[in-house]
């Protein structure tokens, strides 16, 4: 996810819940130090979208609190430090630690709690899709239940 810069986040005190999709993983991260969207080809693949919006924060930071064992990491072997991980039973992305373990990446749509943080840049935002504009005001928008 390539370098990381002082977030202005880094004193903000949060306590927030995530989970994955199937609900057997849970976990708490304490304050964010940095939020982002990050589109380059890499994130792409590995959300099946876009961009991928990742808070980051310090290891000590991040706890387990249900289903460790099932989280399934991936290490691109190309890259330094680019990974997945995920919840082996419904696959949704879950945190992971950099693999230097200096980090932690936090996926920001598998949290639970309302985030208090707005994203602070666009990532790699020269390798983004074709089909990505940042204003998307002209969408028409529809509320459907999921
Ligand atoms: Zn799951
Ligand atoms: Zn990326």
């Amino acid at each position: 996810m390539g370098r990381i810069p002082a977030g202005k986040y880094r004193k903000r005190i949060m306590n927030l819940h995530g989970s994955c999709l199937c609900g057997e993983i849970e976990f708490e991260v304490k304050t964010p130090i940095y939020f982002n969207h990050c589109y380059c080809g890499r994130c792409r693949k590995a959300s099946g979208s876009g961009r991928a919006s990742v808070l980051v924060t310090r290891p000590e930071h991040l706890r387990w609190t249900k289903g460790e064992a099932l989280l399934k990491r991936w290490d691109l072997p190309s890259a330094s430090s680019f990974a997945t991980s995920f919840c082996s039973q419904c696959g949704c992305a879950q945190p992971r630690l950099t693999r230097a373990g200096d980090f932690a990446v936090i996926p920001a749509g598998s949290l639970d709690d309302a985030l208090p943080i707005k994203p602070e840049c666009h990532e790699h935002f020269a390798s983004r899709a074709e089909w990505i504009v940042l204003d998307e005001s002209n969408l028409a928008i529809h509320d459907h239940d999921a």
